[in-house]
C-alpha cells in the first residue's frame, strides 16, 4: 500500500529539459522509496524526497531556487502529517540549502505552524539549521522562455502505517515581491496531508492556488471518494476556469493510489512503489 509520487513544477519548459526534470523526479521518488521499503516512516520518505530535489540545479527550490524582484533569493517550505494534521512551515526565509528542514523543525520542535522571515532561519540554528550564502543556491541565468515554469518541488507518500505526508519547497515565482510569500507553505493551498482522506502537493501560480485552496479541495475529493487520478485533473482545470492560469497538483488518497493532474501544457512527475515506477513530464491520456 506504501508509495511515495513527487513532481518538480508544472508549467512550459524547453524540450531538451523535460526528460533531464522528469529523470530528476524519478531519482528523487527512489530516494523517497528506499525509506518506504525499509519499513521507514512517511515523513522520512518525503523529507528525502524533497531533499534530493532541492539539490537539483534545474529546479526551483534550494539549489537552483529563482530570485525576487531586487535579485535577492526567499524560500518558502511546508510539512504536514495526516495522522494528527501536524504541520511546519516556513515562508520568505533567507538562502539555506534544505528549507524542508526547517519546516520539519517547526512541525516537531515548535508550538507553531508557519515561522516567516529571517527569524524563522534564526530560531532554526539552534537545531543546526544555517543558512548559506545566496550564491550556493545561484545556478547559471534561465532561457527568457523559462518564465512559464513553475519549477517547485513537493512529495507526497502513504506508509505502512497508513500515515499520509505531504510536504513542497519553493523559491517562488521570478521576479516576486520580496515580501511575498506564495502558496506552498500555506496549509490548503499547496500542501495538505490527512490520513483519513489523501495529501496533496501543487506547483503553480501561488496567488491562483490560494484564492481555490487547491490542496484542501483535492483532499476532500478524495475524502469524498473521487479517484485521485480524477480529482487532480478536475480541480486543475476548475482552477483554470475559476480564475485562470494553470497548476499541477501530485496527489496519494488513504488507499495508496496516486493522482497527477495540471491544466499546464506539463508537470514533471514521478512515482515509486512496490510493483514498479513511472515518471513523465506530461500526465498520459488513460493513465
Ligand atoms: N507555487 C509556487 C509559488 O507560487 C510557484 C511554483 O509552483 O513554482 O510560490
Amino acid at each position: 500500500m506504501s508509495v511515495i509520487v513527487v513532481h518538480g513544477g508544472a508549467g512550459d519548459i524547453k524540450s531538451h529539459k523535460r526528460e533531464a526534470v522528469a529523470r530528476a523526479c524519478a531519482e528523487a521518488a527512489a530516494v523517497g522509496w528506499q525509506v518506504l521499503a525499509g519499513g521507514g516512516r512517511a515523513i522520512d520518505a518525503v523529507v528525502a524526497a524533497v531533499r534530493w530535489l532541492e539539490d537539483c540545479p534545474l529546479l526551483n527550490a534550494g539549489r537552483g531556487a529563482c530570485a525576487d524582484a531586487n535579485g535577492d533569493i526567499t524560500l518558502d517550505a511546508a510539512l504536514m502529517v495526516g495522522r494528527d494534521l501536524s504541520a511546519g512551515a516556513v515562508g520568505n526565509v533567507p538562502p539555506l540549502r534544505h528549507p524542508i528542514d526547517l519546516a520539519r523543525a517547526v512541525l516537531e520542535r515548535s508550538p507553531h505552524v508557519l515561522l516567516v522571515g529571517p527569524g524563522a532561519l534564526e530560531w532554526g540554528r539552534q537545531f543546526g539549521i544555517e543558512g548559506c550564502p545566496a550564491d550556493d543556491l545561484r545556478v547559471p541565468a534561465d532561457e527568457p522562455a523559462e518564465e512559464k515554469a513553475h519549477d517547485t518541488v513537493g512529495a507526497v507518500a502513504i506508509d505502512d502505517e497508513g500515515v499520509v505526508v505531504a510536504g513542497t519547497s519553493t523559491g517562488g515565482v521570478r521576479g516576486k515581491h520580496p515580501a511575498r510569500v506564495g502558496d506552498s507553505p500555506l496549509l490548503g493551498c499547496g500542501t495538505y496531508a490527512d490520513d483519513e482522506a489523501g495529501g496533496a502537493s501543487a506547483t503553480g501560480t501561488g496567488e491562483l492556488i490560494m484564492r481555490v485552496t487547491l490542496a484542501r479541495a483535492c483532499v476532500d475529493a478524495m475524502r469524498a471518494g473521487e479517484h485521485p487520478m480524477d480529482a487532480a485533473r478536475r480541480l486543475t482545470d476548475d482552477l483554470h476556469r475559476r480564475v485562470g492560469g494553470g497548476a499541477g497538483v501530485i496527489l496519494v488518497d488513504r488507499h495508496g493510489r496516486v493522482g497527477v493532474g495540471h491544466s499546464t501544457l506539463g508537470m514533471s512527475w514521478a512515482w515509486h512503489r512496490a510493483d514498479g515506477a513511472a515518471c513523465g513530464w506530461q500526465v498520459p491520456a488513460g493513465e
